[in-house]
């Protein structure tokens, strides 16, 4: 029994490039996880605006580009996506101010292979059971 309340269904192949990615890069990476409900059925990388290793902005043009791209597939924002490196992946103060505008779950990896989920619910943060299922399932 698990005592999550919501959960993000992300298929393996998924998981496995952003923390690849993530463990490879010398700055925040971000992204948008697109499905639909709470399944994910893609990912889109978008450039960190910000270009650093402490905190991250999706660059304006990339970040419409993948929005329209959704748009165009039919698919909804299921979440949001970023890196930490060196750090628990636990929302940061202004991850929470970004929760706020993007209130969708926020997936945080960091460098080490490590993840975790977050949402807000009525302005507080809970944890998102991370489901790893095989591409299909
Ligand atoms: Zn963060």
């Amino acid at each position: 029994m698990s005592d999550f309340r919501f959960s993000l269904v992300l298929p393996k192949p998924i998981i496995e490039e952003i923390l690849k990615r993530a463990s490879s890069s010398p700055i925040e990476i971000c992204g948008f996880l697109l499905g639909r409900e709470n399944k994910v059925s893609e990912v889109v990388f978008v450039k960190n605006g910000l270009d650093s290793p402490v905190e991250f902005e999706m660059e304006p043009e990339e970040m419409l580009k993948a929005l329209e791209y959704a748009e165009g597939k039919g698919l909804e924002v299921v979440g949001i996506f970023h890196s930490h490196i060196s750090c628990p992946p636990t929302p940061s103060g202004k991850d929470l101010r970004g929760m706020n505008l993007w209130p969708v779950v926020w997936l945080i990896v960091n460098s080490s292979g490590e993840y975790g989920a977050w949402k807000l619910e009525n302005g507080k943060v809970v944890g998102v059971e991370v489901r790893i299922v095989n591409r299909g399932s």
